[in-house]
């Protein structure tokens, strides 16, 4: 009898983020196919029987084939055996999940689907930043910087006006590139926005800036995400444990939406009492 593929959320790096779920079917697996993104330490609640393998893809670099992490999870299923797929963040949000997906129907495979934090919700708790909020953000866009030539990016510039919190995930290496193809895409160059690394992890960094500022700053920590809207102003960086700040926060420009200045006002009096 064939065994079951699981599609599981590892977190965004925090072993305490991994779901209870999570915990139980990796405790239970019988190989384990991971990503790059995915530590040690979740992976050693694997049994130590467990048969596991390194499928991460790393940009620029010697990376597993796709159809090749398809091919090793059928046949491991067709041995009947309990398979993890195991991704960063949540399996769905940018992690070729939907690929998988079809190739273990096409080959009738059972599969479910265990939801995990996604990045930028770790990023936005480090920050302690708000993506939405009331009266000033009303949703929140999840885009790749990886921007494909050839598909338009939405209009950016009238999405942030009515009250949208863009996180971008994959920024790219370069930041001038980025910068760039979000201006053209509508974004002024005053917006701020946060550029958190490795969040929820030892080694996390942040820095709050605006994108006009962007490529000045040299953040080596891998991988990063950026928020990016006005909620960012909602961030203290003096309130932030200084470990997690990278060089010197850049000072925000006043805010520009009177009922938001309110709200920052009343913030910072709160915060110097
Ligand atoms: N499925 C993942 C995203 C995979 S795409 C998720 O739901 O989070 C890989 C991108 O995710 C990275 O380039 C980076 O932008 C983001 N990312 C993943 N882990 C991160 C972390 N701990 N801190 C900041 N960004 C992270």
């Amino acid at each position: 009898m064939n065994g079951k593929v699981y599609l599981v959320g590892a977190g965004p790096g925090d072993p305490e983020l991994l779901t209870l779920k999570a915990l139980r079917i990796l405790r239970q697996a019988d190989a384990v196919l991971h990503d790059d993104l995915v530590s040690p330490q979740i992976l050693s609640h694997a049994p130590k029987k467990a048969r596991i393998y390194d499928v991460g893809k790393r940009c620029g670099q010697k990376s597993t084939r796709q159809e090749a992490i398809h091919f090793l999870m059928i046949e491991l299923a067709r041995q009947g055996l309990q398979v993890v797929r195991l991704k960063g963040g949540d399996p769905l949000v940018f992690g070729r999940a939907g690929e998988e997906i079809q190739a273990l129907r096409e080959a009738d495979i059972e599969f479910e689907v265990v939801p995990g934090v996604t990045s930028v919700l770790a990023a936005a708790a480090a920050a302690e930043i708000s993506l939405t909020m009331r009266a000033t953000a009303s949703s929140l866009l999840i885009m790749t910087g990886r921007f494909a030539d050839d598909r338009p990016l939405p209009d950016l510039r009238s999405l942030v006006a009515s009250g949208t919190t863009i996180a971008l995930y994959m920024p790219g290496p370069d930041a001038h590139m980025t910068v760039r193809k979000l201006a053209a895409a509508g974004l002024t160059l005053q917006t701020p926005v946060a550029l958190v690394a490795r969040a929820s992890t030892p080694g996390q960094q942040m820095i709050l800036t605006t994108l006009k500022e962007l490529p000045e700053i040299s953040m080596q920590a891998k991988p990063s995400i950026l928020i990016i809207g006005d909620v960012v102003r909602l961030s203290q960086p003096d309130r932030l444990r200084l470990e997690t700040l990278y060089g010197q926060p850049i000072p925000l420009p006043a805010p520009t939406h009177r009922k938001e200045r309110d709200v920052w006002g009343t913030l910072q009096a709160v915060n110097h009492e």
